[in-house]
């Protein structure tokens, strides 16, 4: 169920310019990661937030705990070739290993303009209560960070903003980070209140 890092699943060509830290993005994203640390949602590195803005896509680096972001593990990604399989991105680190398939999230739902992903071990160990709930999960059993799984997810997100991956964790999808944040804060509490009433 946890993630074992076994290599990012894409290339990535940086470019060389550097950007810009001090933005009201990036503290956003700082300020939403604080919150889902409140709620032991960042185990170790797993997980990832990213906001698509005119300048790219900001995401959080891999291999970074999503607990103690700050603005230095935060990249940009400016593009993505599915075809080929690479990542662009200014920033000099590697993107996170789902860095794909947060662009195609966003390149599918044009309603998404924040991604958060976590791996809720509530959610994932309560799955009767996420289906008492009615909420959407993948289909399948697919390997993080390939374009299998990427598929599996956008199919999700068809019906509704947020989905359990199916033994991997859940995604939510807003129009503001904070949007996307509260809908996973709210499952989460929504789990535990079932079962503990089940
Ligand atoms: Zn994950």
């Amino acid at each position: 169920m946890d993630e074992k890092y076994v290599g990012r699943k894409f290339t990535t060509e940086f470019i060389k310019e550097d950007f810009a830290r001090d933005n009201e993005f990036i503290r956003h994203m700082i300020t939403s990661a604080r919150m889902l640390k409140a709620y032991d949602l960042t185990p170790e590195t797993t997980g990832n937030i990213s906001i698509m803005t005119c300048e790219g896509m900001y995401i959080k680096a891999g291999g970074k705990s999503l607990g103690d972001l700050t603005p230095d593990d935060i990249i940009l990604v400016v593009d993505y070739n599915p075809r080929e399989n690479r990542v662009i991105a200014k920033g000099g680190k590697e993107p996170s290993s789902e860095a794909p398939m947060h662009w195609l999230i966003y390149h599918r739902f044009p309603r998404a303009s924040a991604i958060v992903h976590v791996h809720d071990r509530v959610v994932l160990e309560n799955i009767k209560s996420v289906k008492r709930n009615r909420i959407k999960i993948t289909e399948k059993e697919t390997d993080y960070g390939t374009l299998k799984q990427a598929d599996e997810v956008l199919d999700a997100l068809l019906y509704d903003d947020y989905a359990v991956i199916k033994n991997h964790g859940s995604i939510s999808i807003g129009n503001t980070i904070e949007e996307a944040t509260k809908r996973v804060i709210d499952v989460h509490k929504k789990i535990l209140e079932d079962e503990s009433s089940h």
